[in-house]
């Protein structure tokens, strides 16, 4: 294909139908036919990015190989397509305003008056054709973040309707997701809602191509003909999506409503061959068929709100599947574990990941539960700030430095065994400002997350501040902590394991953001492999 094709997908109704996971599905589909896809997310807020956002707000901060920080979609877009996405894969409003204000200081406006219209549109569209002409996709996929007819993302369902005259009707597509409610009173689905957010996509000057309509009910053959005299498409182009046992159901949902095949022939492209999905198929089969189960414990501060973790929980479904085996996660606040309830709360579990977070509040508790972890030979898993609390506990009750703490909870402590490298001490800024992005790892050979990779050399992304403090290193390895992790650069240690202990790593970088369907990751398969060796022994026992 020579030109590649724009494809938006924009919401309806409400938000929160899954935008991201039809845009996904959509993406699985294309390329398992052959295409090479690439998915962008548009978010309409004022944030140059999410990094910045508490969790409790926007959910993980999800990052890049190139150190973008970016909405938690783009982690459905890599574990879907298995393919890395980069900053230019996530652009908000303030990074759009950012970028025409700089260049509007610089001078480069020549003296004009700069414009919503057509300036911050135009900047819009240039990080989408960005994309396009790189010459490395057939399709790029834009989804615009909110709903149509907010305030906010009115530029870019503007810069949507010029793309179809910069680029001509046959390379460009709408796709609208909407919701149709079920009113249970009066046992009817209703599709005036629908018909109103397609009625303020017609205002923007937008007709959608095809409609994916969110909803609990199967979508009987009349509500699809009204949907389409009402919104102006073809019968075929309304497509049904319902809600499913799990998300990765959808691409398979989706071939079933043939949204690909519409897709294919609105754009006028050959439909040549049946897409190719049987790895996926062969990745739902285990995972909804496992022999067995393991309990692991999620220790973290925002487990209220499960998106905080996205990652690691997905990299979990994906582990559990290659070890056909479901992974029962259980989400406990660390706030709530203290010495002497721990036993109490994580004796049940065949498992124990102390998650990342930031700040002080929970600590204590991550603190406790590694030390559970560690006395008492349950597989754990440390991720950031959960590796840095296994050093911690570590120095307190091991090399017996009571003081021992992050500098990021107690800047005065006579033991920093986490502290800030010298280039962090002098940032002011918040902003991008951590160690973020893909570095490498060297892996010592003997060690047990060498066997994992099964390689020497890695390379996993990092979001964090603070670091192994290497002035405690020499004492720390002598009584059986090892680094077997170190960044060849910087000799930062980017791993640490327990000797004499059956499952004990902890990792300074996010392993969870590189783990997908096709790829899961070895760390986390390994370590629900060693949680369910640890459920056989104590059932033994
Ligand atoms: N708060 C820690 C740091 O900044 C850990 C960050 C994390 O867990 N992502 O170093």
């Amino acid at each position: 294909m020579a030109a590649a094709k724009y494809i938006f997908v924009t919401g309806g109704v409400t938000s929160s139908l899954g935008k991201g996971i039809i845009s996904a599905s959509l993406g699985k589909l294309l390329q398992a036919r052959g295409f090479k896809v690439t998915i962008q997310k548009f978010d309409p807020y004022i944030n140059i990015d999410p990094g910045t956002l508490n969790p409790y707000e926007h959910g993980e901060c999800y990052v890049t190989d190139d150190g973008a920080e970016t909405d938690l979609d783009l982690g459905h877009y890599e574990r879907f397509l298995n393919t890395p996405t980069s900053q230019a894969n996530n652009v908000t409003t303030g990074r759009i305003y950012n970028n025409v204000i700089t260049k509007e200081r610089k001078g480069e406006y020549l003296g004009k008056t700069v414009q919503v219209v057509p300036h911050i549109t135009d900047e819009i569209k240039r990080n989408v054709f960005q994309l396009g002409e790189s010459g490395d996709f057939d399709f790029v996929i834009t989804e615009i973040g909110g709903c149509v007819g907010d305030i906010e993302s009115l530029p870019f369902i503007e810069a949507v309707r010029q793309v179809k005259w910069d680029v001509g009707a046959n390379n460009f597509l709408v796709i609208h997701l909407t919701l149709i409610p079920y009113l249970s009173a009066a046992k009817e689905l209703k599709t005036k809602p629908t018909q109103h957010s397609v009625k303020q996509l017609l205002e923007a000057g937008i007709q959608p191509d095809i409609l994916v309509c969110r909803s609990e009910m199967r979508l009987p053959q009349e509500i699809r003909k009204k949907l389409a005299l009402f919104c102006n498409v073809h019968i075929n182009s309304v497509i049904e999506a319902l809600d499913a046992e799990t998300i990765y159901d959808v691409p398979l949902l989706m071939k079933k409503e043939k949204l690909a095949e519409r897709v294919l022939a609105k754009l006028k492209i050959p439909n040549k061959t049946e897409p190719n999905l049987d790895q996926w198929k062969d990745f739902l089969g285990n995972l909804k068929n496992p022999t067995d189960e393991v309990k692991i414990g999620l220790i973290g501060k925002y487990v209220e709100l499960p998106d905080a973790y996205k990652s690691i929980a997905e990299a979990f479904i994906h582990a559990g599947s290659v070890n056909e085996c479901k992974v029962n996660l259980q989400w406990i606040s660390s706030e709530s574990i203290n010495e002497e309830n721990c036993q109490s709360v994580l004796e049940k579990l065949d498992g124990i990941l102390v998650a990342p977070g930031f700040g002080e509040r929970g600590v204590e508790g991550k603190i406790q539960a590694v030390k559970y972890a560690r006395e008492n030979q349950v597989p754990f898993f440390g991720i950031c700030l959960g590796m840095q609390c296994a050093v911690i506990e570590f120095a307190r009750n091991v090399l017996k430095l009571k003081e021992a703490t992050s500098t990021e909870m107690n800047p005065d402590t006579k033991h920093p065994v986490i502290d800030l490298m010298e280039e962090q001490k002098k940032i002011v800024d918040l902003g991008g400002t951590m160690r973020l992005g893909a570095y490498p790892c060297n892996l010592k050979k003997s060690s047990k997350v060498y066997s994992v990779y099964g390689k020497k050399t890695i390379s996993e992304r990092h979001r964090h501040r603070y670091e192994f403090n290497n002035k405690y290193l020499e004492r720390i390895e002598k009584a059986g902590l090892k680094a077997t992790g170190i960044n060849p650069d910087t000799k930062l240690v980017e791993v640490v394991e327990l000797e004499d202990h059956p499952w004990f790593i902890g990792s300074q970088f996010h392993p969870e953001l590189k783990s997908t369907v096709l790829n899961p990751h070895p760390l986390f398969v390994k370590f629900v492999e060693a949680a369910l060796n640890s459920k056989k022994s104590n059932t033994k026992n």
